[in-house]
């Protein structure tokens, strides 16, 4: 599937926001990553550094624009699939470049940063919202949301991001990640679910 660019949203869930300390944003806050960092999880293992701090897992609702886009942009017109995904970051890198005002990039933009499932055919943002979304650590649910808890729901940010970056077909969408973010673990399962179905899985490797 050709992919083109990666949007990602931030402190999207209230929960999430007040676990790091930061607040509320007023509008999306929108970053990306490069293409390159994509990686499917399809039960391979991944392998991340092991030497540059906390790795934190954030799993995520991933939209995939599978039409044109026009400034009337509507949900369920221009998302065809979506996927589960894992917004990989290296918090610690990340706190220190919050402190210095620096970009975000290489704290979320580094090889194997975005961890993404097969895609399946979007079936609306109304059914959406009627699954829990969840990450499993060696069989244990380490993270669970949905999509209702969203702080910036899908139509705003496609919105925002057709506005002020243009949105178009072959993009995706990280849509923000609930509570429960945690350092990823050496050797550890990842299973990503969507209600009870398994939609991917990754095995960590730090070196
Ligand atoms: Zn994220």
């Amino acid at each position: 599937m050709n992919i083109n660019n990666i949007f990602c949203i931030g402190r999207n869930y209230a929960d999430h926001a007040a676990e790091l300390g930061n607040e509320v944003p007023k509008k999306p806050l929108v970053f990306s990553k490069p293409t390159n960092s994509l990686v499917e999880a399809n039960g391979r293992t991944v392998q991340y550094p092991a030497d540059q701090g906390e790795i934190h897992h954030e799993v995520e609702i991933v939209l995939y624009i599978g039409k044109d886009v026009t400034d009337r942009v509507k949900v369920d017109d221009v998302v065809t699939k979506m996927a589960m995904g894992v917004d990989l970051t290296l918090r610690d890198v990340q706190s220190e470049l919050k402190k210095k005002g620096h970009p975000w990039l290489i704290a979320k933009g580094f090889k194997n940063a975005a961890v993404v499932t097969e895609f399946w055919k979007f079936p609306g943002e109304v059914a959406c919202s009627e699954s829990d979304f969840s990450l499993l650590c060696d069989g244990k649910v380490v993270q669970q949301g949905n999509i209702s808890s969203m702080i910036f729901h899908f139509q705003t940010i496609l919105e925002y991001i057709q506005a002020n970056f243009g949105l178009k077909k072959g993009d995706i969408i990280y849509t923000g990640t609930p509570e429960g973010v945690g350092p990823i673990v050496d050797r550890k399962k990842y299973e990503l679910r969507w209600g009870d179905e398994v939609k991917g899985s990754f095995v960590v490797q730090l070196r």
